[in-house]
């Protein structure tokens, strides 16, 4: 099962990916997660993409795609993977196409006002990498009390980030429709409500 989960930043791409993983048991492909490790490696690549992601821009398109053509070959892809975060262009959509077959496109659908204040209160637990809210869901566990914040997710970013969404990753949504892939969900409820449309749509 080759899906895409596709929606703005902030729609809960990642936090839905997680829960499919441990549904299905097929690996999260997610490029930010890829590019954020290559930064704290301190590759030249990390370097250089880290020029682009901390003012809320893409990462160039060959730099993303070379990436994921990598990863896809790893053994853990063999029964399937869920892209989040990518493709982010046509462009990324018309080279995934070459190497992989998508089967589905999940698209997460969120108001802007909420994607701005999912975004400024999302922290991260600097130990385990689980994904909070400072007002929704802060962390419980004593462990997990450590928290950052992503530098792209400051207000400014944020808009920087949500106009680089409409202008050059919604298109990739009309290029998947054109191929009858996508199903559209309301983001903005309950993530475990959502979770299980989310099942509904891939099936068991
Ligand atoms: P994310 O964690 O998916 O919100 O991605 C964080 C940042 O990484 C984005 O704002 C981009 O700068 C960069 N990035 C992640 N995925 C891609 C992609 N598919 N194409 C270009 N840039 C990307």
């Amino acid at each position: 099962m080759n899906i895409i989960l596709f929606g703005a930043p902030g729609a809960g791409k990642g936090t839905q990916a997680k829960k499919l993983v441990e549904k299905y048991g097929i690996p999260q492909i997610s490029t930010g997660d890829i590019l954020r490790e290559a930064i704290s490696n301190g590759t030249k690549l990390g370097l250089e993409a880290k020029k682009f992601m901390d003012k809320g821009n893409l990462v160039p398109d060959e730099v993303v795609i070379g990436l994921v053509s990598e990863r896809l070959k790893k053994d853990d892809c063999k029964k399937g993977y869920i892209f989040d975060g990518f493709p982010r262009t046509v462009f990324q959509a018309e080279a995934l196409d070459k190497i992989a077959n998508i089967e589905k496109v999940v698209a997460l659908e969120v108001p802007d006002e909420l994607i701005i204040e999912r975004i400024t209160g999302r922290r991260i637990s600097s130990k385990t990498g689980n994904i909070y809210h400072i007002k929704y869901n802060p962390p419980l566990n004593e462990d997990e009390k450590d928290l950052i914040q992503r530098p792209d997710d400051t207000k400014e970013a944020v808009i920087v980030r949500l106009e680089n969404y409409r202008k050059q990753t919604l298109p990739v949504l009309e290029y998947y429709e054109k191929q009858n892939k996508v199903f559209k969900i309301d983001g903005s409820g309950d993530s475990k409500k959502i979770t299980e449309k989310i099942i509904d749509i891939l099936g068991e």
